[in-house]
């Protein structure tokens, strides 16, 4: 081939080869759905393809200036995309420009999302140039959106069931000491109102609603910690002295008529946890025996507690068991769930609380069918050892 032969077949290769290149380029643009835009600083002109021109309704023309190009955009859009400018502009920065605006369309009005990416060209320190990308991203935006809606919906509904949960812990602790302030107040009028008023009688009423309304708010401090820090104030306590505290809270509560039958290992070490809690649940456990049994009309009758060593699981092991009608296979499984009640005025808090505190303080709570006798409930709690 001769010389001339040979640059013009270079030639018309190079220009197939571009070409080409430039279909395939796009191609990828268009199945992208991406416009291109080409923004001269100097002249204040956007160049852009058919793709920017028809997100901006812009017609036909390649060319279009600056201001219509801005006009478009969403004025609440304009001064972040703005910022983005100013930012790529600066000489200091490396020219890279990314904003996410809405513009309006001149033609038909609608309103769509851009996502915009590019480079600023920069000459003697300079900003001239900012050639970029341009892609729809409404659907995402919509999408983002709805998500973002449903997420503040579930949230919003979530803080309600944990407000509602709060109110009925603090509910239940606060139900056992108000009843019984309410008796002792009662007490204490009719003393007042009797002629030959015994001083005695009104003292211990007034004494009882004393130590009842500290109770209630030392239970609903210890309470409200629990909740909010999830610290545990933890001291070494011996178990069978608790045990006997709890019996006297639940019979001055009205518990009376029920008879305590007591297995105390002797020479038990200390356990380590809250005082306060684990009492608290000795409380709930005895109350709801006593309810279970009156609830089926049972005259008066003894319930067991039972404090030993378990040597499997080297922990204090405390039983609590009753010889009322028992739970039902189908109860059993919701007794531990928040909420869950067969009595009329219950909370059906008191399991659920019970056995957070007891699984806070280290240990485990659950239930057994009575094995003592023929029919009743048996709950056990574990602790650790202090030591
Ligand atoms: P509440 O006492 O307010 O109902 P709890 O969480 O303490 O709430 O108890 C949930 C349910 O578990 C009770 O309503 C009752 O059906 C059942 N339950 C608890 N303890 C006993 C028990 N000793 N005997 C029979 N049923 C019981």
């Amino acid at each position: 081939m001769t010389k001339p032969a040979q640059q013009q077949f270079n030639a018309q290769a190079l220009f197939e080869a571009l070409q080409k290149s430039e279909e395939r380029l796009r191609l990828a643009k268009q199945s992208a759905g991406l416009g291109v835009f080409d923004f001269d600083a100097r002249h204040e002109l956007v160049y852009w393809d058919e793709r920017m021109c028809e997100l901006w309704g812009g017609g036909t023309t390649q060319t279009v200036s600056y201001e219509a190009f801005l006009a478009a955009i969403h004025p609440d859009d304009r001064a972040a995309r703005q910022a983005a400018i100013v930012q790529a502009s600066d000489p200091a920065g490396n020219g890279e420009f990314k904003a996410e605006f809405r513009i309006i369309n001149a033609k038909d009005s609608t309103e769509r999302w851009i996502a915009t990416a590019g480079k600023m060209h920069f000459e003697d320190g300079h900003a001239t140039r900012l050639i970029g990308i341009a892609q729809e991203i409404t659907e995402h935006k919509n999408l983002e959106k709805t998500l973002q809606e449903q997420r503040a919906e579930s949230e919003a509904i979530f803080k309600q069931q944990v407000a509602a949960r709060t109110a009925s812990a603090i509910a239940h602790e606060l139900n056992q000491p108000l009843a019984a302030i309410s008796a002792y107040s009662e007490v204490a009028l009719h003393a007042l109102k009797d002629t030959n008023m015994q001083h005695e009688k009104l003292r211990r009423a007034l004494e009882g609603c004393v130590t009842q309304a500290q109770r209630a708010g030392s239970s609903l401090h210890e309470l409200l910690a629990f909740l909010h820090e999830g610290k545990l104030a933890v001291a070494p306590f011996e178990l069978n002295t608790l045990v006997t505290d709890a019996l006297n809270i639940a019979k001055t509560d009205g518990y009376k008529e029920f008879f305590p039958k007591l297995q105390l290992e002797k020479n038990m070490p200390a356990v380590l946890a809250n005082r306060t809690q684990v009492q608290k649940v000795l409380v709930n456990l005895l109350r709801n025996a006593v309810e279970a049994m009156r609830s089926a009309g049972m005259p008066a009758t003894e319930i067991a507690v039972t404090v030993q060593t378990n040597q499997q699981l080297n922990m204090a092991h405390v039983c609590v068991q009753d010889s009322g009608p028992g739970i039902s296979p189908d109860t059993v499984k919701r007794i531990f769930e928040p909420f869950f009640t067969t009595k009329p005025t219950g909370i059906g808090m008191g399991l659920a609380i019970s056995r957070a505190l007891i699984e806070s303080n280290g240990g485990q709570l659950w239930f057994e069918p009575n094995t003592l006798s023929s029919s009743g409930a048996a709950f056990h709690f574990t602790l650790p050892f202090a030591t």
